[in-house]
């Protein structure tokens, strides 16, 4: 595998460029040329121009492009808008293949299909290069769909842009297809002796606790935690809803686990209704946490992760990157975090708008994050590189500030999760018995209440007969004895039943047994009634416990439930005791 980079400024630079190249192919054996062509501008006519050109000195040649937000060429920012690299593939068992889809809400299943098709054709693919435009669709179900690709296909790419972040026009082009606005062009490559390496890097660190999103349609952010999502941002960041806010809120994107992963999201904009636009989907439900980009601990990041890649001794490096992370970096500064790949193998590549990366089987569409494939044909040799061009800088093993206050942070927040844990278990719990407090059972009620299903709430009250007696004569430690031994039935009791089911004190000597479950109620009410008299106390001996018994009504209020068990409970006391009764 070899690679040419070089920026293109006008045909007869390119036309020299191109005759270097020829001149290589004479001399030497190779397989395939693949251009890859990442252009600031969407000008249709410059593009073509380039096209042209490449057609006609290098018919043999095929390529792909698109628009962008900026190039990385030699592992870094090129000054220039337009960056074009020239892989050419040396091995005679490595295929290629070229493919371009339109790319839309209506065609990306046709798309996808088409593709597999292609892969059963081609034969042994190993990866999938794609360039597309993301604009105006959901990527969320293309993704999936890309997702059930055969499992041991590499998949990788990005999200066409433009110079201007505003902008909603991308382009993608290839030999294939040519120009077009809303297109994916895919680069098949397989073969014995084509290798590939995959990876993703964020450097991105978690703050403080999550927040679950409670609402969210596509990428717009509605809410978090029941509150409108802009409210984080001023609350912990004091970020206000101005036109720097893109700018402030870059730093600080959300991070959240997704298909195993991490995925990051960052807000373009706010809405005057406290919602907030982001980068890409936002799922509802997931838990995200705001999360701060270091560049110190970013930079740790990349450099042990170039270091994993030198050890597969790629090649070349294709990396996608976030335009966040250009805008993030600053453009002098953006180098930063593609030199040190550049010093394991020739870099090339562009800012994106969404970076995609398959992992563990999943598609993933990413923002502000790395992607960078590593390629090589052949077996894995020895490489110099990294120890002759780049002296690693973050090896001295100095910390930043913000990296420790965010590791502080962090810890802070899991020690309050736990004691919050605590607290909220000790306010649950009744201290004798260790089961659900008169509180805490009456919320579970009313909470199966009014979620009723197709299974029946029933309740089972239960109080001690004649249990004064008890302590008056034998003493309040036995009289206590027996209270813990009934909770004990019916703790042990909630757990025999299949679905869901809690044990209560109710207060004193009575109790109550809640459960959403097809057992049935009588069976289990008699058995905890059986259960207990057979227990000899060691002071107190037999003793004996009266049982109510009822099933919740749809509709009904709790205070008609709870009266209905209590009535067939002082039924089961007014008529002798040691019985259950059922209302
Ligand atoms: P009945 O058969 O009608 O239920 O009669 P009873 O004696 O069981 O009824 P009553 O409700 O009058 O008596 C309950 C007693 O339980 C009164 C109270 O002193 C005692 N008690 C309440 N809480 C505790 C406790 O935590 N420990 C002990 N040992 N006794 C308690
Ligand atoms: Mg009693
Ligand atoms: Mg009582």
């Amino acid at each position: 595998m070899r690679q040419f980079q070089f920026e293109y400024s006008d045909k007869t630079m390119l036309l020299r460029e191109l005759q270097k190249i020829n001149n290589w192919c004479r001399s030497h054996v190779y397989s395939h040329v693949v251009f890859y062509i990442f252009s600031e501008t969407t000008d249709q006519t410059t593009i073509e121009e380039i096209c042209r050109t490449i057609d006609e000195e290098m018919p043999y040649a095929t390529y792909m492009g698109c628009s962008s937000n900026g190039n990385v060429l030699d592992g870094k920012l090129s000054p220039n808008p337009i960056g074009i690299s020239c892989t050419i593939f040396e091995y005679a068992s490595t295929k290629v293949k070229m493919l371009q889809y339109k790319l839309t809400n209506d065609t990306y299943l046709t798309a996808v299909n088409e593709l597999k098709k292609e892969i059963e054709t081609f034969g042994e693919t190993k990866a999938i290069e794609m360039l597309l435009t993301i604009r105006g669709m959901s990527m969320t179900n293309f993704c999936k769909e890309l997702s059930t690709i055969p499992e041991n296909i590499e998949i990788f790419g990005g999200g066409a842009f433009n110079l201007n972040i505003d902008s909603n026009v991308a382009c993608v082009f290839t030999k294939e297809k040519g120009y077009s606005n809303n297109s994916i062009a895919f680069l098949l490559m397989g073969g014995n002796d084509f290798y590939i390496d995959t990876r993703y890097i964020t450097g991105w660190k978690p703050l403080g606790r999550p927040l679950r999103v409670t609402r969210s349609k596509g990428s717009t952010l509605y809410e978090l935690d029941g509150r409108p999502a802009y409210e984080t941002y001023y609350k912990y960041l004091n970020i206000k809803n101005d036109e720097n806010f893109f700018t402030n809120t870059l730093e600080f994107p959300f991070l959240y686990r997704y298909n195993g992963i991490d995925i990051l999201r960052a807000p373009i904009a706010s809405n005057d209704d406290g919602s907030l636009e982001m980068t890409s989907d936002i799922e509802e439900n997931v838990l995200a946490k705001i999360a701060y980009g270091d560049p110190w601990t970013i930079l740790e990041n990349i450099e042990s992760e170039s270091e994993k890649i030198r050890y597969f001794s790629p090649e070349i490096i294709h990396i996608y990157s976030c335009a966040a992370r250009r805008t993030f970096w600053g453009n002098h500064e953006s180098q930063n975090e593609t030199q040190p790949l550049h010093a394991v193998a020739p870099t090339f590549g562009f800012f994106t708008s969404s970076e995609f990366l398959r992992t563990n089987g999943a598609v993933n569409q990413h923002n502000v994050t790395l992607v960078i494939a590593s390629m090589r044909e052949g077996e894995p040799f020895e490489t110099e590189r990294w120890a002759d061009s780049y002296v690693p800088k973050t090896i001295s093993g100095k910390i930043s500030m913000v990296n420790r206050l965010a590791t502080f942070i962090a810890a802070a927040t899991d020690e309050l999760d736990k004691a919050n844990k605590q607290l909220e278990l000790l306010a649950r719990t009744d201290s004798l018995t260790q089961i659900l407090n008169r509180g805490a059972i009456q919320s579970v009620i009313s909470e199966n209440l009014n979620n009723i299903g197709d299974t029946p709430l029933s309740l089972i009250m239960v109080d001690i007969d004649n249990f004064k007696r008890v302590n008056d004569i034998f003493g309040h430690n036995e009289g206590d004895n027996v209270i813990k031994a009934l909770a004990n039935i019916l703790s042990r009791t909630a757990e025999s039943i299949s679905g869901k089911a809690y044990a209560g004190r109710w207060g004193g000597e009575e109790f109550m047994f809640a459960m959403v479950s097809n057992e049935d109620l009588l069976e289990t009410a008699e058995k905890i009634r059986n259960e207990f008299s057979k227990i000899n106390f060691d002071l107190a001996g037999n003793l004996t416990v009266s049982v109510g018994i009822t099933v919740a009504k749809p509709g009904e209020s709790v205070d008609t439930l709870y009266n209905r068990v209590d009535d067939a409970l002082y039924t089961a006391k007014e008529t002798g005791k040691n019985k259950t009764v059922r209302k």
